[in-house]
């Protein structure tokens, strides 16, 4: 049980002190929560291991290991922020004071504030290793929700379902959006879910001799064209997912044709455009389905060479094609990255987070190492062939973004997110109101309705009366108080932001001319 050796284990070899340090954690954690238990009835300390076990796994390194031991310290224990900075430094306690912050948030399920929730809680984790921590925290408590008093799981797995499992997709983590889901799914729409799994089951063991048969016909056109080193797999759509794609297909699941797919992965890019010919060599594509996400990644970084094709056997099925590097960065997208960083001279640490995928992946576990090698210079590569055809190539900095393998400054980087630009603030009754950076309450006001602005007597930021052009911040909670003959004036125009508000003040002095 809860053993520090487990977590040891799976993070390679490590300097002495880093162990130390990580065995200091795994102590006072296990001391803090004391006599606590779960509502397993488990001691709560089994929480925090379980989180830090997770993290290791992800490849972390000890800094966030270390934080994912204490992360409830401050919550549940109540260890003072000071004595975990005095303890483990600085950084340790920035890290574990984000994951309380985040835990402050609850989720109750207003529609509206769904997606300015999801943008808060990105915003307040500006370290995405925060966001990490949170997430395999909440991993851990949904493969336990079944111990929650029931009143209390629908809450939880919506709030999953709707803010961390769209975290994890944004993050590019498709293993742990997958788990969240399903594992939330469950306790959200527990008929739903049923139903959905009844008929995955039923559809997938259809598809799944077609796909055996594709898979062998793959591969010996793959041997006989001297591609070397190459996978084939298959994965079955998450239950979730399925369900998301039935709503919009009128529940038809003749109508979804990537219930499962055939998956191949191959060394290098140039290989992968290779297969592709060669799967539309040897089964007919259906048109307007081939997608080359290898040139235009989605927005959280996912690459690919997806194509649907027809089985000729009444069959359609989709292909997605890419290499090593893109099948890691697919399952557990910005954590694979962060690999690179953590390690200092991190060969060793990143093929340890490779063992422990292979060990995942019992199809890909005959992957090379020597394959994973030649794949993580592929972009290298393409960049030199394409400047020996005299190909202009986009600029280094862009192609290179999200491999940071040499700079020190990774998580800085990371820490000045894309939602750094937009600040949230609060209605008195916690609804969030999301605004560009520097806007005032004026736009505030404005953005709940026009009436409010029009009529704009008073501000209060924080309980406390404030100048109308008082700039806004983070987490804020304004309140507006009208009077029916208060009304916007020229010099308005001189700190409102948003359209929205610029655009009503206008209408309004028009109006009085
Ligand atoms: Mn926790």
């Amino acid at each position: 049980m809860a053993d520090v050796k487990e977590i040891l284990d799976l993070m390679g070899t490590l300097p002495p002190e880093d162990t130390a340090l990580i065995e200091k954690a795994y102590t006072f954690a296990q001391k803090a929560h004391e006599g606590q238990k779960r509502f397993s009835g488990e001691p709560y300390f089994i929480h925090p291991f379980e989180t830090a076990k997770e993290l290791a796994k992800l490849g972390m390194g000890t800094k966030v290991v270390v934080a994912g031991l204490l992360h409830d310290t401050i919550e549940d224990a109540n260890i003072a922020p000071e004595t975990i900075e005095k303890e483990f430094g600085k950084e340790k306690r920035f890290l574990v004071e984000g994951v309380t912050k985040l835990g402050r948030f609850k989720y109750h399920g207003a529609e509206r504030h769904r997606e300015s929730l999801r943008k808060l809680l990105v915003a307040t984790g500006k370290d995405v290793r925060v966001l990490i921590i949170k997430l395999m925290d909440r991993l851990h408590n949904m493969r336990t929700l079944k111990f929650v008093p029931a009143h209390k799981r629908q809450r939880i797995a919506l709030e999953t379902l709707e803010i961390y499992a769209a975290i994890a997709h944004r993050l590019g983590m498709g293993v742990v959006r997958r788990e969240l889901e399903d594992l939330a799914f469950e306790y959200a729409h527990p008929e739903e879910y049923v139903a959905t799994k009844k008929l995955l089951t039923e559809k997938a063991k259809e598809t799944t001799e077609r796909l055996e048969k594709m898979a062998r016909a793959l591969r010996r056109m793959l041997a006989e064209q001297g591609v070397k080193n190459f996978q084939t797999d298959y994965r079955v759509k998450g239950l979730w997912s399925l369900r998301q794609k039935l709503k919009r297909k009128e529940g038809d699941i003749s109508k979804i044709y990537d219930v499962s797919a055939l998956r191949v992965v191959v060394p290098t890019v140039e290989e992968c455009y290779r297969v592709l010919g060669m799967v539309h060599n040897l089964w007919q594509p259906l048109p307007n389905k081939i997608k080359d996400y290898i040139a235009f990644p989605k927005p959280n970084g996912y690459r690919s060479l997806h194509t649907t094709v027809f089985t000729g056997d009444g069959g359609i099925v989709e292909v997605q094609i890419r290499t090593p590097e893109m099948h890691l960065g697919a399952q557990f997208g910005i954590a694979s990255h962060v690999v690179y960083k953590e390690k200092p001279g991190g060969g060793d640490r990143r093929q340890s987070s490779f063992d422990w995928i292979k060990s995942l992946i019992p199809r890909l576990g005959r992957t090379k190492d020597t394959d994973i090698q030649t794949a993580s210079a592929e972009k290298k590569e393409t960049r030199a062939k394409r400047a020996r055809y005299g190909v202009q190539t986009v600029p280094e900095w862009i192609d290179d973004l999200g491999e940071e393998a040499d700079d020190p400054d990774f998580e800085t980087a990371l820490r000045s997110d894309i939602f750094s630009h937009r600040v949230f603030v609060f209605t008195p009754k916690g609804d969030v109101v999301d605004l560009p950076l520097n806007s005032s309450a004026v736009d505030f006001a404005y953005a709940i309705h026009s009436d409010i602005g029009d009529h704009i007597a008073g501000v209060k930021v924080n309980s406390k009366l404030v100048p109308l052009n008082t700039v806004l911040h983070n987490g804020d909670i304004v309140e507006i108080q009208t009077k029916k003959n208060a009304f916007p004036t020229k010099k308005w125009l001189d700190f409102a932001k948003t359209t929205l508000a610029r655009r009503h003040i206008r209408n309004v002095l028009e109006k009085e001319k």
